[in-house]
């Protein structure tokens, strides 16, 4: 089979279409660039990470340099990773001061015995594998302290802040073998140690060969409650198409607990779903030369790589 890689760059109220237009190119990019790996016969572990990490590493983004902030000002991030051969997976969340926040899930993953680090342990083990910790302060950009202060000024703090891009992506290889990965810095004007959907396994993140892998985004508290990767997948399980149950549960978990979320999902055929009930939601996809992209309803190009 063709090998795919399914990106999204955060689900919600995206006004302005000039950041429409940059976040759907960084999708195009982060897509590319996991499709690369998984061309040249690379893990799908490989691919996600890659192209996760190209968005943390893009401001534009809710993720790495570009987190929103907390109450406080700062940053402090969730990640999670899954690989479907064996249901292994790694998280971590309310880390500060890393770059790559999704590679020390996967470090997680394959060099301890746990599933989710947080905080100042998280930090120790970082620094234990010799990742580089920043500069308290670095990830901090001006957008979104700028960001922040516009919402603490018109509003209550509820930390349901309007900046947006929580980035995943999910992918298989030629040989059906899947993988998932998502990171976040959250909610705008979170409480300090809240921690997200997106490095609960299961919520933000999961993958299995012998159904699907999905990686969601939106309402961290909602999706939590609904467990809607986990429900994509075994909606997925019971017969649906990548396609119908991606939209199914997003719209199920919506009507149930009223508030929104987006999702991606690759099934083990090599089906792609996408589906948000946001306004908007960036996603982007390659199989073979062609990248498939969109960010409104309705919405699906298709252009040559
Ligand atoms: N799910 C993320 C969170 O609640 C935010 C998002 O995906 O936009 O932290």
């Amino acid at each position: 089979m063709d090998p795919i890689i399914l990106v999204h760059g955060g689900a919600g109220r995206i006004k302005d279409d000039k950041i429409a237009k940059v976040l759907v190119e960084g999708v195009k990019k982060a897509a590319k660039i996991g499709h690369n790996i998984l061309a040249k016969g690379g893990s799908v572990l490989d691919a996600v990470e890659a192209a996760v990490k190209y968005m943390e590493d893009d401001e534009n983004y809710n993720a790495g340099k570009g987190s929103v902030l907390t109450l406080e000002g700062e940053v402090e991030m969730d990640a999670s990773i899954m690989l479907g051969a064996d249901l292994s997976a790694g998280a971590v969340t309310v880390v500060k001061d890393i770059q790559h926040p999704i590679s020390l899930a996967r470090m997680v993953m394959e060099k301890t015995s746990h599933i989710l680090l947080a905080g100042e342990g998280a930090k120790s083990f970082a620094v234990s594998q010799g990742i580089q910790i920043l500069p308290e302060g670095a990830l901090v950009t001006e957008r979104t302290k700028n960001a922040l202060t516009k919402y603490l000024a018109s509003q209550e703090h509820k930390g349901d802040g309007h900046e947006l891009g929580t980035v995943g992506a999910v992918a298989i290889d030629s040989s059906g073998r899947l993988a998932a990965a998502t990171s976040t810095g959250g909610r705008e004007g979170k409480l300090r140690g809240r921690s997200s959907d997106t490095c609960i396994i299961g919520s933000g993140t999961y993958a299995d060969d012998n159904i699907g892998a999905t990686s969601t985004t939106g309402h961290g508290e909602t999706i939590a409650k609904f467990c809607l990767a986990h429900s994509v997948i075994k909606s997925m399980e019971g017969g649906k198409g990548a396609n119908e149950a991606t939209n199914d549960c997003v719209q199920l978990m919506t009507k149930r607990l009223n508030n929104t979320a987006g999702a991606v999902t690759l099934s083990s055929k090599g089906e792609v779903g996408i589906g948000f009930s946001t306004e908007r939601m960036s996603w982007c996809y390659q199989k073979g030369d062609e990248l498939h992209f969109g960010i409104d309803h309705e919405e699906h190009k298709i252009e040559k790589c």
